[in-house]
């Protein structure tokens, strides 16, 4: 059978595993480009993982070896819906993949949300890891309070990336205005809000654990806010072990000599970010005081009790989740911020097919793309292997490349993504840095096409 020609739109970890699930087809053999927006691949293990977090980040090197393998192409700079359309695509691949991720934040919908200083924790990641989108974010941390609302693994990255010591900081590839805005920062105090209790909380041990070695950082938790130890054997292994941390720090109370503190609160709903005026900046947010009710279903609800609490801070970061946005010409549902789709198959399409937090929603780590990646490539493959393309003549690799060539003037293939790579190593090796990023499209271009 013939080589079939794939499109993956979206170079994060599923966009990956899928590519490596296609490679690895012999009947039909397969060849794969992947397609992104930006000059650089691997989405949110580079724009997302916190940098001080490199373990994370290595993930990267499976990636590298996918790419390395023959019948893949990367072409960065192509904005799929806007340089090319999917319909363009889909005249020229045997099938298109969409990995694109979540790209935008859910919305609190409250009072006072977009005021100066309250920040969508996507925009904020993306500023710290100089995603080129938010690089111009330039946040104003002057305040020395902050609350992070939200009780999930984004919002430990946020208030620890805050309140990460300055010597910790300069290690990591946080790009480099990012770590001149927290060197300069005033923030010592961060209060992190769940709106349910503790073992609701959606934090991963790992996470929650690693705050103990950071240096000068105190952890505080109300002891009255967590639940008896009689309980605990009832408690999901993951979730157990939480609860033992966050009963360790409140039992043991808060270092007074800390020069940083980090907050655990819980059983609190953002009701207002406050300002002096309409549009003032931030001066703190109203709290509702939950309790919590099992519902019918078993999921355990916040409810408001009436009671209200009002934190003085100069910023807010809303750390609620992250939402999918629509492809123009591919179906969406609005509700969930994903493709609709079954088992990886576009809903009322052919040839189309889904990946990652697009398609299931943006929950999970890194390593549930691979699973989730190999459901659709088993899909996608049946499909090429019935024969449906076998009369199909799509145009060659080379004839696509020189298409791209026309319509995207800054173009970014392997090699070009393999001197952006080098060159920021190089750079970050006299710091003893993993790299030190390139944030700008035309310095992108000069390296990718130097004069
Ligand atoms: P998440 O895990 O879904 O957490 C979202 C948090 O926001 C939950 O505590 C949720 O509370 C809360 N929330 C939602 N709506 C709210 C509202 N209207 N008011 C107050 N609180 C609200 O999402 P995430 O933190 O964005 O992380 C996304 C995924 O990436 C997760 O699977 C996460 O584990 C993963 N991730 C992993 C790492 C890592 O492994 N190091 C790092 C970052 C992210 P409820 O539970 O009550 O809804």
């Amino acid at each position: 059978m013939r080589t079939h020609a794939v499109a993956i739109i979206g170079s994060g970890p599923s966009g990956f595993y899928a590519a490596g699930a296609l490679l690895d087809s012999e009947d039909p053999p397969v060849r794969v480009d992947m397609y992104d927006r930006l000059a650089t691949p691997w989405g949110l293990v580079r724009a997302g993982v916190a940098p001080d977090h490199p373990k994370i980040k290595s993930v990267s090197l499976q990636y590298e070896k996918i790419a390395a393998r023959p019948g893949f192409r990367f072409f960065g700079h192509v904005h799929v819906g806007e340089d090319v359309t999917v319909d363009e695509l889909l005249d020229r691949y045997d099938a298109v993949v969409y990995a694109v991720g979540s790209q935008t934040e859910r919305r609190l919908g409250i009072e006072g949300e977009d005021r100066p200083g309250s920040l969508a924790s996507v925009d904020f990641v993306g500023w710290y890891n100089g995603h080129p989108d938010y690089v111009g974010l330039d946040p104003d941390l002057a305040a020395e309070r902050a609350v992070v609302i939200g009780a999930g693994n984004v919002a430990l990255d946020v208030a620890r990336m805050l309140l990460l010591g300055e010597e910790d900081l300069r290690a990591t590839d946080t790009a480099d205005h990012a770590i001149e805005g927290f060197v300069a920062s005033g923030v010592r105090e961060v209060v992190v809000c769940g709106r349910r209790g503790p073992v609701e909380a959606a934090f991963t041990t790992t996470e929650l654990r690693e705050l103990d070695d950071i240096d000068g950082l105190t952890t505080v938790v109300d002891p009255a806010q967590m639940p008896p130890a009689e309980g605990d054997a009832d408690l999901v292994k993951g979730t157990r072990r939480n609860i033992e941390i966050l009963r360790g720090w409140a039992e043991r109370g808060p270092d007074p000599d800390a020069p940083r503190r980090m907050e655990f609160r819980f059983l609190r709903s953002p009701l207002r970010v406050l300002g002096d005026s309409d549009d003032g900046p931030v001066t703190g947010v109203e709290l509702a005081v939950n309790r919590l009710e099992t519902s019918e279903d078993g999921r355990v609800r916040p409810v408001d009790t009436g009671e209200r609490e009002t934190v003085d801070c100069g910023l807010v970061f809303r750390a609620v989740g992250y939402k999918g946005m629509a492809l123009p010409g591919v179906p969406f549902d609005e509700a969930s911020g994903t493709i609709p789709h079954h088992e990886g198959r576009i809903d009322g399409r052919e040839r189309e097919y889904v990946v990652g937090w697009i398609k299931r929603g943006p929950t999970g780590i890194i390593g549930t793309n691979r699973k989730d990646a190999n459901e659709t490539v088993r899909g996608l493959l049946a499909d090429l292997a019935s024969g449906s393309r076998a009369d199909a003549t799509p145009p060659s690799a080379e004839e696509i490349e020189e298409w791209l060539s026309g319509r995207c003037p800054d173009l970014v293939d392997l090699d070009g993504w393999e001197a952006i790579d080098a060159h920021e190593r190089a750079a970050g090796e006299p710091g003893g840095r993993p790299r030190v990023k390139v944030v700008d499209r035309s310095a992108f271009m000069d390296l990718v096409r130097p004069q």
